[in-house]
């Protein structure tokens, strides 16, 4: 998913509105603005595109220079408009909005508990549950925030509005990204810098895990929620989701993929007439690939615009169709050309199986597959939908046996540590290694043993 806030900007809903449009890549089920003027609080949210559910005329309904939204890409708790973001809940003591990236991992546990105290839950999406928990708190707001947020566990990025603050909060292994940013003397918060210069404003800084940072007015405050943190963003950011455009903890994302890259031709070099890079995620690496091998880099693949990410998309059938009108291949490039295609991750293994076949179709003498990450063999707990261990082909096929299933003339992955090099040292792999940042509470059983 995607968040994004704005405060104390005037119009503030058409601001969160690009914002939203630039970080739909997060997630394009649903998305959702909710806005305050005073303590009048406005929401629109709909199942669909930025571009679908927003209208001029809906935009005007939500006045006021406050408003956050979210972008949504779901993974526990299924679709349906109840799910969409911004949460509003509403209390005698003030009505608030939230919104949320990432995956409560005690959800459930915390869901029974608040149902068997009266809380009712008008969604099944586990993002409900950070407000009914602030909810059942007492105290000045902050501080049920705070007592809030020492309950959850798993991945979140959260931006939640009042009538007079907004705050932004990083769990305590920091496993989603969040970012600030200034505008106009007002403020955003974004789950990626590159929405900042969307709509004009200025990047300030990436928060910190376990922070909790308090907008009033012009001033600014912030504070650990909780002592034990860690750094374990996901690397996934890197890999995959974020745009080549943003920085994250100061370092840019397309310069990080191209570093992958390099590393990859380093740890894997074969011989080739040309480095083609899977559109729009791994051109950085491929752009690396070429580089460091000293092969020509070429655009063989071009993608359809327009079509919404594959994987996103939740069954397998509608995920092939989404793979088919994506991609073509550019024949007077290809034909008889040994190529190195450079992709940044296989999961089910349904994109580079099909990909491999468009350059056979076009003519391809030779093609080698070069894999940006390592093989990803555990389940994603924190909000990434790489699915169940059974699904993940990795888990079924050595690179070996995974190589003939895709049809390649061979296959590699960049290694744990050619990933470390390129992206740091202080990232969730868990995907990757099965080493969880976080307890589990039982998700291991079932389909994941
Ligand atoms: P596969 O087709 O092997 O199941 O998925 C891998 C492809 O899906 C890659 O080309 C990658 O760019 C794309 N992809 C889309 N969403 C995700 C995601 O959330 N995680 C990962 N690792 N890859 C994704
Ligand atoms: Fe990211 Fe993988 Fe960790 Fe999930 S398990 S947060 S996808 S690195
Ligand atoms: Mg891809």
């Amino acid at each position: 998913c995607g968040v994004f806030g704005v405060f104390n900007i005037k119009e503030a809903s058409k601001i969160v509105y690009y914002g939203l449009h630039s970080l739909q890549h997060r997630g394009q089920e649903g998305c959702g603005i909710g806005t305050f003027n005073k303590d009048v609080v406005e929401r629109v949210r709909g199942e669909g595109l930025v571009t679908e559910i927003f209208t001029k005329k809906n935009l005007e309904k939500l006045k006021g220079n406050m408003g956050i939204g979210h972008v949504r890409y779901s993974t526990s708790g299924g679709g349906g408009i109840e799910n969409t973001q911004p949460f509003l809940i509403k209390s005698h003591r003030g009505n608030f909005l939230v919104s949320h990236n990432g995956n409560i991992i005690n959800g459930d546990i915390l869901k029974r508990e608040l149902e068997l105290e009266g809380s009712i839950f008008n969604s099944t999406s586990d993002s409900e549950i950070i407000g009914h928990l602030i909810q059942r708190e007492e105290g000045i707001f902050i501080e049920r925030v705070k007592k809030a947020l020492n309950k959850l566990e798993g991945a979140f990025s959260i931006i939640i509005l009042t009538e007079d603050t907004m705050y932004g909060i990083r769990d305590k292994n920091g496993l989603r990204p969040l970012s600030l940013g200034k505008l106009n003397g007002g403020f955003l918060l974004s789950s990626e810098s590159s929405a900042f210069d969307i709509v004009g404003g200025k990047y300030l800084r990436f928060l910190e895990p376990g922070e909790i940072l308090q907008i009033k007015k012009e001033e600014i405050s912030s504070e650990k929620y909780r002592k034990d943190t860690q750094n374990k963003m996901c690397a996934m950011e890197y890999i995959y989701f974020s745009r080549p455009d943003s920085n994250i903890n100061n370092l840019n994302v397309h310069s990080i993929r191209r570093k992958s890259g390099e590393i990859l031709a380093q740890e894997s070099f074969v011989e080739g007439d040309i480095v083609i890079g899977v559109p729009d995620s791994s051109l950085s690496s491929a752009m690396g690939y070429s580089d460091k091998s000293g092969i020509t880099y070429e655009m063989g693949l071009i993608k359809n615009r327009y079509v919404g990410r594959t994987f996103i998309k939740p069954t397998q059938e509608e995920r092939e169709r989404g793979v088919r009108m994506k991609l073509s291949g550019l024949e007077s490039i290809i034909r008889d050309k040994k190529v190195i295609l450079v992709d940044d991750s296989i999961v089910r293994g349904t994109t580079s199986k099909y990909i491999v076949s468009i350059l056979r179709e076009c003519g391809a003498k030779e093609v080698h597959v070069r894999i940006g990450s390592a093989p990803i063999t555990s389940p994603c707990f924190y909000g990434v939908d790489t699915s169940t261990r059974k699904e993940l082909i990795s888990n079924r096929l050595n690179e070996e046996e995974l190589c003939e299933y895709i049809g390649a003339d061979s296959l590699k992955f960049l290694s744990i540590e050619g990933m470390e090099k390129a992206f740091g040292k202080n990232l969730c792999l868990a995907c990757f290694t099965g080493e969880y940042p976080t307890e589990v509470y039982g998700l291991l059983g079932g389909d994941n043993e």
